[in-house]
C-alpha cells in the first residue's frame, strides 16, 4: 500500500469531530467522555443492534426474548407502586391477545396519552410477566386515529447511548462522519488475501452496510450479527485486541524474573498434605515449575472448575519463592475468600515454619503498620489479602511470585498493579518483575482462551479430587415452590444447611434486593424453627460478611441470598441449593452457583426453579445443567447455545468490551486472528500498531505498562 495515500487517510480519520457541522465544544465534550474524539471513532461507533420496524407482529405471535414491533389499542391502564412507581398499560390487537407495557420512569403527560382506546405502536423485547408477556420500557409512539402510519423500509440502527447526546443527534453525527469516508480503499489495513479468502467486503463497504443497511440487505444476518460486513469488522476488532495482548506479552517478557529452581519445601508440603494430588494438579504444577525455573516472568492462567483444588497448587508454587528466600503474595477478590485462603495456607505452611501474613482493608492502625513492616522486611514470606495488597504504601522486600485468584473479578490493570510490587517495580526499563499466576474457576473453551488470554499461557485442572458426590440437579416449575419449604425443613433437621438464591433479570440491584428481602420474610415465617439469614448487594459489607461468617460457622441454617454468593465460598455442610428464576441465568453463572454445594461428603442437590413459558434456549440450558457437572463441558455448551451478548463479557475475559465482535459467535474467526496476528507482528509491526490504535485506542495505554 502506498504510504502517501495512507498518510492522507490517516489524517482524515484522525480529524477531530468538531470539524463536523453542528458539533460545538459542549457536544464534543460529551462524546469525548465515551472516547469519541476523531472522525474514525464515529465510524466505529457501531450499532449495538437493529430494530426491525419493517413489519408488525400480531401480539399472539410474540415470543419471549424476541424483539418485535406490535400495534394495539389500549385496553387498561394501571398506575401502581410496588417497590417503586410503576405504570402498566395493557394493549390488545386483532389476534385477541394482550400485551403489557411496563414503565418505571414516566411523566404524568405520558399517563394521560395512554387513554383507553388510543392506538399505540411499540417496539421492544417481550418477557414473561405476571399476566402473560410484557415489554419493559418499549420505545413507542401513539398513532393518530386518522392517518395510517407507514412502516419503515430498512432496519434502524440502534447505537450505544451517550449521555447528553440524544439518539437522533448521534445518528445524524454518525451520518455526517460517514459522508466523509474516503472513496478509495486507503483506510484498508487487512491484507487483501485474507479478505478474498473469507469473502469479506472492504472496510468502507462494511461500515456503510452496518450503519446504513439498505432495504435489500439480509435482515436476519444483520440482526444475528453474522452479516459479512459485521464479520469483516469483527475480524479486525478481534485482531486489534489480540495484537494488543500479544504486544503486552512481548513487553512483559522483555523483563527479567528471578529463576526459581528446585524447592525442597514444595516436596515437604506435598508429603504432609492429607491427600494425594490429582493427576491434573500434578501436571499443572509441573507446568508452573517449568515456568518458574526460567529467568523470564511466568504469565500463567490456571483454569480449574470449582473445587478442583487450585489453592494447593498455588501454595506449592509459593514454596519455590520462599525456598529462594523471596516472597509470594496471594490476592483474592473478596475478604471472605481471602480469609479462606489465609486459613488454608496457615494450616499448611505454619507447621513448616513459614510465616503467612494477612493484609485486608479492615487491618488498620497498629496491626497494619506491623504487617507493612513485616512485608517490607521480608519477615512475611507469604502474604494473603485483598485489593489492599495493591495499594500504595505496600512494599515487598522481594516479591518473586504474585498469585491472583478468581482473575475474572479483577481487571488486567489490577493484575499488573500487583506485578509492579516486584523488586524493581519502579518501572525503570528492564526491571525484575515477579512471576504471575492467575487462577479462575470460570473455564472457557480453548479457542476462546487463545483470544481472551493471548497474553497468558493457559493450564487446566480438568479433574476433581476423588470422593465428591455429584450434585443431583432438578428443574421444577415455580408452582411447586411450596414443596421446597418442606425439603429445606427436612434437610436442616438433619443438621444440613441450605441456600436460597434470588435472581431477577429486571435488573436493578434494588429490585433484586427487595425480592430477596420479601423471600427472606416469607421463608422466615414458614420456617419459624430455622435460623434464616439474608445477604444481598445492597447491604453494608460488614453486615454481609457477618452473615456469611455465621452461615459458615453453622449459626444460620438457611441463607437467602442474591448472586453475591457466587464466588469461592466454601461451606461443605451446605447440601441444598434452590435457584429462583433459573431460566434467566446463563450457564456459566448457574454452574458457579451450583458449585457452592456438593463440597462435603453428603449427597447434595440443586433445584432450578423456573417460570413458564420456557424459551427454547432456557430449556436447553436447564437440560445441560441436569446432565453435566463438568465446567469445561458446560463452557463448550454455553458457547454453542448462547445468543449474542449474553455471557462472557468484559468481566470474565478481562478484555475491554467489544464494539462488534462477539467471542462466542465469532469463535470460528479466531484461528485466522491468531495466524494473522503472528504474520503482522513479524512482517508489518506498523500495520499492527495502526490496527490497535484504530480499535483499542485509549485502552491500549495500559498495554505497555
Ligand atoms: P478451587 O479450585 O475451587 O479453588 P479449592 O482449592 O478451594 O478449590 O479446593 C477445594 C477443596 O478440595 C479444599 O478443601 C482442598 O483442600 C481440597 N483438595 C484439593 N486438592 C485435593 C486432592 N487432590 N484430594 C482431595 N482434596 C483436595
Ligand atoms: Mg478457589
Amino acid at each position: 500500500m502506498p504510504t502517501r495515500k495512507n498518510g492522507v487517510a490517516f489524517d482524515l480519520q484522525k480529524q477531530p469531530i468538531t470539524a463536523l457541522a453542528g458539533v460545538g465544544p459542549r457536544v464534543a465534550e460529551k462524546l469525548a467522555t465515551r472516547g469519541l474524539s476523531a472522525l474514525q471513532d464515529l465510524w466505529l461507533h457501531l450499532p449495538r443492534q437493529y430494530e426491525d420496524r419493517t413489519t408488525l407482529t400480531p401480539i399472539r405471535a410474540l415470543q419471549p426474548g424476541v424483539a418485535a414491533q406490535v400495534e394495539g389499542t389500549v385496553e387498561a391502564v394501571e398506575r401502581g407502586f410496588r417497590y417503586r412507581p410503576m405504570l402498566r398499560v395493557a394493549i390488545g390487537d386483532d389476534s385477541h391477545a394482550t400485551l403489557v407495557l411496563r414503565f418505571f420512569h414516566f411523566r404524568a403527560a405520558q399517563v394521560a396519552q395512554f387513554a383507553p382506546g388510543a392506538r399505540v405502536r411499540c417496539y421492544g423485547t417481550p418477557r414473561p410477566g405476571q399476566h402473560g408477556l410484557e415489554i419493559v420500557h418499549p420505545s413507542y409512539r401513539l398513532l393518530g386515529d386518522d392517518a395510517e402510519a407507514g412502516l419503515g423500509s430498512a432496519l434502524d440502527p440502534v447505537y450505544p447511548a451517550i449521555e447528553g447526546v440524544g439518539p437522533a443527534s448521534l445518528r445524524k453525527l454518525i451520518g455526517l462522519a460517514l459522508d466523509r469516508l474516503p472513496q478509495d480503499d486507503s483506510l484498508e489495513l487487512l491484507p487483501p488475501s485474507i479478505r478474498d479468502a473469507l469473502q469479506l467486503p472492504s472496510l468502507r463497504e462494511a461500515l456503510l452496510t452496518v450503519h446504513r443497511p439498505q432495504a435489500g440487505e439480509d435482515v436476519a444476518a444483520l440482526l444475528a450479527g453474522r452479516h459479512p460486513a459485521q464479520r469483516r469488522l469483527a475480524l479486525e476488532e478481534l485482531l486489534a485486541h489480540h495484537l494488543s495482548l500479544r504486544r503486552q506479552r512481548l513487553a512483559q517478557q522483555a523483563h527479567a524474573a528471578p529463576a526459581l529452581r528446585k524447592s525442597s519445601l514444595a516436596l515437604k508440603l506435598q508429603k504432609r498434605l492429607p491427600f494425594q494430588l490429582t493427576g491434573a494438579q500434578q501436571r499443572v504444577f509441573a507446568e508452573i515449575q517449568a515456568d518458574l525455573a526460567k529467568p523470564t516472568p511466568m504469565l500463567r492462567l490456571v483454569q480449574g472448575d470449582v473445587g478442583s483444588g487450585k489453592t494447593v497448587v498455588a501454595a506449592l508454587a509459593a514454596m519455590h519463592a520462599v525456598d529462594a528466600g523471596k516472597q509470594a503474595a496471594l490476592m483474592a477478590p473478596t475478604e471472605l475468600l481471602a480469609e479462606q485462603h489465609l486459613s488454608n495456607l496457615r494450616g499448611w505452611l505454619e507447621p513448616l515454619d513459614i510465616r503467612v501474613a494477612w493484609l485486608a482493608g479492615k487491618v488498620t492502625g497498629k496491626a497494619r503498620s506491623k504487617v507493612l513492616e513485616d512485608v517490607a522486611s521480608g519477615e512475611a514470606q507469604v502474604v494473603v489479602g485483598t485489593h489492599a495488597l495493591m495499594q500504595a504504601g505496600v512494599a515487598f522486600r522481594d516479591l518473586a511470585l504474585a498469585i491472583v485468584d478468581e482473575q475474572h473479578r479483577f481487571g488486567v490493570h489490577q493484575r499488573l498493579a500487583l506485578r509492579d510490587k516486584g523488586t524493581g517495580g519502579g518501572g525503570n526499563g528492564n526491571s525484575i518483575v515477579p512471576h504471575q499466576l492467575v487462577m479462575t474457576a470460570t473455564p472457557i473453551p480453548r479457542t476462546l482462551a487463545m483470544a481472551a488470554y493471548a497474553d497468558l499461557d493457559v493450564s487446566a485442572i480438568d479433574e476433581l479430587p476423588p470422593g465428591r458426590t455429584p450434585v443431583q440437579t432438578v428443574a421444577l416449575s415455580a408452582e411447586r415452590r411450596p414443596e421446597l419449604v418442606e425439603r429445606i425443613r427436612s434437610a436442616c433437621a438433619e443438621g444440613r444447611q441450605a441456600y436460597w438464591v434470588c435472581t431477577l433479570i429486571d435488573d436493578s440491584d434494588e429490585v433484586v434486593a427487595q425480592a430477596a428481602q420479601t423471600t427472606f420474610e416469607d421463608l422466615s415465617k414458614q420456617l419459624s424453627k430455622l435460623r434464616v439469614g439474608l445477604v444481598h448487594g445492597r447491604m453494608k459489607t460488614t453486615e454481609k460478611q457477618a452473615t456469611m461468617r455465621a452461615f459458615k460457622e453453622g449459626a444460620i441454617d438457611l441463607l437467602v441470598a442474591t448472586t453475591v454468593i457466587e464466588v469461592g465460598v466454601d461451606v461443605p455442610n451446605a447440601s441444598l441449593m434452590i435457584i429462583e428464576n433459573a431460566e434467566r441465568l446463563g450457564l456459566a453463572q448457574l454452574h458457579q452457583l451450583r458449585g457452592r454445594v456438593g463440597r462435603g461428603s453428603a449427597a447434595s442437590s440443586c433445584v432450578l426453579l423456573y417460570r413458564s413459558p420456557l424459551s427454547q434456549l432456557a430449556k436447553q440450558r436447564l437440560e445441560t445443567m441436569r446432565q453435566t457437572h463438568d465446567g469445561f463441558v458446560i463452557a463448550e455448551k454455553d458457547l454453542e447455545l448462547r445468543g449474542p451478548g449474553e455471557l462472557l463479557g468484559t468481566r470474565q475475559t478481562g478484555l475491554a468490551g467489544f464494539r462488534v465482535a462477539d467471542l462466542a459467535r465469532d469463535a470460528d474467526l479466531l484461528p485466522q486472528v491468531h495466524q494473522l496476528g503472528t504474520h503482522l507482528l513479524e512482517r508489518a509491526p506498523d500495520v499492527a500498531e495502526r490496527i490497535i490504535a484504530r480499535w483499542v485506542g485509549g485502552a491500549a495505554r495500559y498495554a505497555a505498562a
